[in-house]
């Protein structure tokens, strides 16, 4: 409490003792009295004197003016009933203590001056004594201290904002959500809340006191010249972002700002650090970034993209949905298949898979036949968990893709496969699908077949194993060409299970994917074992064919549509002396032949090549001893259109027997009654004929010809009418002899034999049947005989090497076939099975 004002201290001092003096000298008291008055009334303080019941006794002009009355008014009223308060306690205390002086303070609200708000007075109470020392007066002095009690008042507010912002400060320091230090300027920790030491992973006390350095000597390094910066600068670092590996794997990260601590006067005298963690910010930041990225992928996706959440609602679909259902993608969100009122089987059906993950947390692919707007459609759909913070199951997404056109087409590729596999199964030609490595990767049934091996056992195995190792290098070498995009054909020998080999025809067509990348070999292959075994022995055929052409005694040729000759065998030479080439590409116009002779050929030629039938004709031909006469034989070759391609030309020289013939004609060697040959001739013929066989080492054959029951006839008839029959069968038999070379002998009474050059048995027994059709067709009556009612012949076949027997031999041979045709009933040909005939034959 401050001391009361001086001067109202001294004018109470000054009127007590003035008061005290006028009592106890009693001297100059109206002069002390009137100076009092006067001191008293005039003071500037408020004074009033009250008696021990506080009953006013005076009150001064400043106190009545304070009050707000006149000064008339407190005469001889009591001070509390005016102003009822507290401050009578004090009063009590000082009336019954009797201290020198009291001095309160007491805030006032004049209730007439409310305007004057309140205001503070220091109330010096001062006890007058009368000479029993019991209190008779108070000296009320009151001092308007209102001016220092607001100073006080301030100072004691401003003292307790102070110390209440400093507590809050203290709060927000300690429960702030970042991490808050000072430093100094050495960089030394002057304060340091726990969130920070939470961050560096040490306590509060380990930091106070200490520099960064001596605590984190790691982050040191980067901070350091930063801080030095802003101790430098006095400018603000701010935003400086940072990482940290807190505990393995887990890194935290942070946003730091340091901030000047200035004086006064501008001075910086430390920095304000606060760090900010913002792992979570940028957590969230990267997953917003990710959902992004999410949504720009999912929005512009063709598959439809769905997320559902636990109840398996719909929380998001990408708009290719709209694509298939038909209504806008809206329309689905929040709702589950059983709201969309899908029949609830189908609802079931795809829920199951979204339950399962979230269930296994293990993505899974489903599909499923969805009938939508546009018809059933298939769709295949994967399904991916999504996890929150804590692991679990979140989310689950569903990428959804439509098969539908793919089934279909893959339906028909199947059902087209299938056709084509019937196909192929069924072809008459092997196939062989070989990939690059040269194995098998399918067989069908035919080829299976035709190795003789099951299917199944085929597959996987290399070609390499089907065939001989000499063929390996060829089938190498092939399926290389193959790889390199050629197909190719070829002849090719693989060896089947028996062991037996195989000859095929193979054509290898390159197998390539779209890219044009080598995929295998398909091998297609018929089996040619046949052709090649038959085209063997026909190239044989054909070699002893030609050896035997080039050896013949006979002129072999062949001439082309143009009539030129391609081919002719060295007989030509021994005829002509010519080599042979000079006649080859030559028509017959450009040989050395008379220009009648030429025309002659060529006309018969060309007759063969329109007709297509075979000719016999005499042609005269020359040669070193002059010109001489030859059967020649025009057979005609057709082409594979039926069209006669070439004509083979058989030149016989028949000069010999010409002559002989006209010989035998001079010598009249006939037989006058039926005009034919008689024995003499063939005793001629036999001379000559027999020799030139036997030189070129030709059959020869005889018929032995002998009427039936001729002896009846003649009987019947009469031996006149029998020499008629004898003609007529003797003119019936050489004209079924088509040959020139043939003769027709008359050899006694009613036999005849038939000369047959060049014709082994079989040849010899044909025309000997068609000799007895010839009489028999006559149908001459002969009533009596025996075996019929016509004229008929029997006849016995035999033939020889004409080189390796002697005619006697034919012609026994021949008749003891005419004796066994006879005994066997006639009107039929036997030949001879006579160990001669049979010994004539080549071994
Ligand atoms: P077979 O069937 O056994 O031959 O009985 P065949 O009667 O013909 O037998 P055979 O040889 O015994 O008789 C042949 C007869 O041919 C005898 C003869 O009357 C008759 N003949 C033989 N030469 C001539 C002839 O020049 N003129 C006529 N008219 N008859 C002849
Ligand atoms: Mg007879
Ligand atoms: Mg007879």
């Amino acid at each position: 409490m401050t001391a009361p004002p001086v001067d109202a201290v001294r004018a109470l001092e000054c009127a007590l003792s003035l008061c005290r003096q006028e009592l106890a000298e009693s001297r100059g008291r109206a002069q002390g009295l009137a100076l009092a008055e006067a001191v008293f009334t005039h003071a500037a303080n408020p004074l009033a004197v009250l008696d021990r019941h506080y009953d006013f006794l005076r009150v001064n002009d400043a106190y009545a003016r304070c009050c707000g009355k006149p000064v008339e008014a407190f005469a001889g009223r009591n001070h509390f009933e005016m102003f009822p308060s507290d401050a009578r306690l004090v009063f009590d205390d000082v009336v019954q203590n009797k201290p020198a002086s009291t001095t309160f303070t007491r805030a006032l609200i004049f209730p007439d001056q409310p305007e004057r708000g309140v205001s503070y007075w220091d109330w010096t109470l001062v006890p007058v004594l009368d000479a029993d020392g019991e209190v008779d007066a108070l000296v009320l002095s009151q001092v308007d201290v209102t001016e220092r009690e607001a100073g006080a008042d301030a100072l004691r507010q401003s003292e307790a904002r102070y110390r209440r912002q400093a507590a809050e400060l203290e709060l927000i320091y300690r429960t702030a959500p970042v991490g808050l230090c000072v430093l100094d300027t050495q960089l030394r920790y002057v304060h340091i809340n726990e969130h920070l030491a939470e961050f560096d992973r040490l306590p509060v006390e380990e930091h106070l006191g200490k520099t960064i350095r001596e605590t984190l000597p790691d982050t040191a390094a980067r901070v350091e010249p930063l801080l030095r910066r802003v101790l430098e600068t006095g400018e603000p670092v701010l935003d400086l972002e940072g990482r940290g590996e807190t505990e393995p794997g887990v890194w935290r990260h942070w946003n730091s700002q340091y901030w000047p601590l200035k004086s006064a006067d501008g001075r910086v005298y430390g920095i304000n650090v606060v760090v900010e963690e913002i792992t979570e910010r940028r957590r969230l930041e990267e997953t917003r970034q990710r959902e992004q990225a999410f949504r720009s992928l999912a929005e512009n996706s063709s598959d439809i993209i769905s997320r559902f959440d636990r109840e398996l609602r719909r929380i998001y679909v990408n708009p290719a949905i709209e694509a298939i259902l038909d209504r806008p993608r809206e329309t689905l969100i929040g709702k589950t298949h059983h709201d969309l009122g899908l029949p609830e089987a189908l609802a079931a059906a795809l829920d199951r898979p979204l339950a399962m993950v979230f269930e296994t947390a293990q993505p899974l692919a489903a599909e499923a036949v969805v009938p939508t707007p546009k018809g059933e459609r298939y769709l295949e759909a994967r399904i991916v968990p999504e996890f929150d913070a804590s692991g679990a199951v979140e989310t689950v997404l569903a990428i959804t893709r439509d098969l539908t056109e793919r089934k279909r087409a893959e339906e028909a590729l199947q059902a087209s496969e299938r056709k084509y596999r019937a196909l192929v199964e069924n072809l008459y030609e092997g196939v062989w699908l070989l990939d690059t490595e040269a194995d098998t990767t399918f067989v069908n049934a035919r080829l299976a077949e035709l190795l003789g091996y099951p299917a199944t056992e085929m597959l996987g195995r290399s070609v390499f194993s089907f065939m001989d190792p000499e063929q390996v290098e060829a089938m190498r070498g092939n399926l290389l060409r193959s790889a390199a995009g050629t197909r190719a054909e070829y002849d090719f020998e693989f060896r089947c299970k028996s062991g037996e080999p195989i000859w095929t025809r193979v054509a290898a067509t390159p197998i390539v994917d779209e890219g044009g990348r080598y995929q295998g070999t398909l091998i297609a292959l018929i089996d040619i074992t046949e052709r090649i075994r038959s085209a063997e022995a026909l190239h044989r055929r054909e070699q002893e064919f030609a050896a035997l052409v080039e050896r013949s005694p006979d002129i072999i040729a062949r001439v082309d549509a143009s009539l030129r000759l391609r081919y002719v065998n060295p007989a030509i030479e021994r005829l002509t002396g010519r080599p042979r080439d000079w006649f080859i590409g030559k028509t017959p116009g450009e040989r050395e032949l008379s220009p009648e002779e030429a025309r002659l050929r060529e006309a018969t030629l060309r007759a063969v090549f329109e007709s297509g039938e075979e000719r016999i004709v005499e042609q005269r031909n020359p040669s070193l001893n002059g010109e001489r006469i030859f059967q020649t034989r025009l057979v005609p070759e057709f082409g594979p259109a039926g069209k006669v391609e070439s004509v083979l030309v058989v030149e016989r020289d028949i000069d010999d027997l010409k002559r002989a013939q006209e010989a035998l004609e001079e010598l009249t060697l006939l037989d006058p009654l039926t005009g034919v040959a008689n024995r003499r001739f063939l005793e001629r013929f036999v001379g000559r004929e027999w020799m030139r066989e036997a030189r070129q080492r030709l059959p020869i054959a005889a018929v032995m010809v002998d009427i039936d029951h001729f002896k009846d006839y003649n009987d019947h008839y009469g031996h006149a009418q029998g020499d008629a029959c004898l003609r007529t069968v003797s003119q019936t038999l050489r004209g079924a002899l088509h040959r020139p070379a043939d003769i027709l002998v008359r050899y006694g009474g009613e036999e005849f034999i038939v000369l047959l050059p060049e014709s082994d048995l079989a040849a010899a027994r044909e025309i000997a049947e068609r000799l007895r059709q010839a009489v028999e067709a006559l149908a001459l009556p002969h009533p009596t005989s025996p075996i019929g009612d016509r004229v008929t012949i029997s006849l016995g076949v035999a033939a020889v090497q004409a080189h390796e027997g002697e005619f006697d031999q034919l012609l026994i041979a021949a008749d003891a076939a005419l004796y066994r045709a006879k005994k066997k009933g006639r009107n039929r040909v036997e030949a001879s099975g006579a160990p001669a005939a049979d010994a004539a034959r080549p071994p």
